[in-house]
């Protein structure tokens, strides 16, 4: 038996090779090949892909800019005065390696963020003509979200909520691939070995957080905190050693795993030569100077912080996860431990309903201040969500609309000059 896994294009206005990887997908193929089931990958997003004649340019710590094309835009945004893309392998190539290739028993496909649907939708589109007659299971973050919608539009004929272990192999025995006794209930690590190339290894330690921030979509996601045991991330770790220099820990709670500080000392120990980064911020109410020590000796080059704003009240009104004190404190403990200031960034959040744009320059004049690098982190209404009920969108709207950009810059009205005031304060320090 033969499975195609696709992971789509992104269409956006703007995509950036931040350490992405279809991990949900990875995940799936791990199952698979347990069950004895052959697997290739088709990953519209990987800058290394093989049949590239060109490669975007990989900075050192292995990001980069994905190759897109322009593509029309949506008529819902129309008035955005920006270029709509298409992020990733061209079109025409994604057709032909499929026209090439042997023909599949069963499709997956997987999907992150709401409002990149149309990159799903257009592969869903393309595999259907070339293989009519094999089913394509859908999941993903999109259709954890959105499921409503993804059942009603993508043309999947399965679309799954939930994660790929607790639903691919009732999936599989239901369509008569495989005898329900098969099941193996362990926690299977995402397979990167379906990749020519890394620039980067991703981990995850942990799954879920304990704080449940009003914008975020993490306690829908994974209502349960669940740690991973440290054996299969040293395995892994190992594995990524041959073949790259930098992993990005993809934990939303990282510092809250309990199993972290020993992982650190093994990493140590084993003098893996690998760069390490934090991708999500990390929560500096847990941030102390044993386990900021730790995390620079095992090499950790990139260090995120979350911060989201200065404004005391709307930390707390938004879960409570930082104050501005504990985040000057944690930038305060990495500096102290041998940090310098090009490794340590935060967040801020800009365009949540009802947040003053006074505070958000503040927020990012402290940053300044402490010789932080401060990041934009541009409010996408998550469905489910606290926040997302006082956008007065429902499940009854495009995801289109959740488009970070398009929200906070574009809808209901253009917010031109004060881009530019934070862009330029962002770019220059100055407003
Ligand atoms: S702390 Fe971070 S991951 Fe946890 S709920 Fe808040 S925003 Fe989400």
């Amino acid at each position: 038996m033969r499975a195609l896994l696709v992971n789509p294009w992104v269409y956006d206005f703007k995509a950036f090779d931040f350490w992405n990887k279809p991990l949900g997908l990875l995940i799936v193929a791990s199952i698979l090949k347990k069950l004895r089931i052959k697997v290739s990958l088709l990953d519209c997003m990987d800058r290394n892909s093989p049949y590239y004649k060109v490669h975007t340019k990989t900075g050192p710590f292995g990001r980069g800019k994905y190759p897109f094309e322009i593509v029309e835009k949506p008529s819902i945004y129309k008035t955005v005065p920006r270029l709509y893309k298409r992020y990733g392998m061209p079109r025409d190539l994604f057709s032909n390696i499929l026209k090439n290739s042997d023909y599949p028993d069963i499709i997956f496909v997987t999907s992150t963020m709401t409002y990149w649907y149309p990159g799903v939708f257009e592969v869903i589109r393309i595999l259907k003509d070339v293989f009519p007659k094999t089913k394509i299971i859908l999941g993903g973050i999109y259709t954890n979200l959105c499921s409503e919608h993804a059942q009603q539009h993508s043309g999947a004929d399965i679309v799954f909520r939930g994660t790929a272990e607790e639903n691919l192999p009732r999936l599989l025995a239901e369509l008569g691939y495989i005898q329900a006794t098969e099941i193996e209930p362990e926690h299977p690590l995402p397979d990167f070995s379906l990749y020519d190339k890394l620039n980067y290894g991703i981990v995850l330690t942990s799954r879920g957080c304990p704080f449940d921030c009003t914008y975020c979509a993490t306690k829908i996601l994974c209502p349960q905190f669940q740690q991973f045991s440290n054996k299969h991330i040293i395995e892994q770790l190992g594995y990524f050693a041959d073949r790259t220099e930098n992993i990005a820990f993809f934990d939303d709670a990282l510092l809250y795993s309990k199993n972290f500080p020993q992982l650190l000392n093994e990493i140590t120990e084993r003098k893996l030569r690998l760069n390490f980064h934090t991708s999500n911020g990390l929560h500096c109410r847990f941030l102390d100077h044993n386990i900021a020590g730790q995390m620079h000796r095992a090499n950790f080059k990139t260090m995120y912080l979350s911060l989201e704003t200065i404004n005391p009240s709307l930390q707390k009104q938004t879960g409570g996860k930082v104050d501005t004190p504990e985040f000057m404190q944690a930038v305060k403990i990495l500096r102290d431990v041998g940090f310098s200031p090009d490794d340590i960034h935060t967040y801020i959040l800009y365009g949540m309903p009802g947040q003053n744009h006074e505070e958000i320059i503040d927020s990012i004049k402290l940053c300044h201040d402490l010789a932080v690098h401060p990041h934009l982190c541009e409010f996408s209404p998550i469905p489910h969500t606290e926040e997302f009920q006082k956008t007065g969108f429902d499940e009854n709207t495009d995801p289109l609309y959740h488009n970070n950009l398009f929200y906070t810059w574009y809808y209901p009205t253009r917010k031109t000059e004060l881009y530019k005031r934070i862009k330029k304060l962002l770019t220059t320090g100055r407003i």
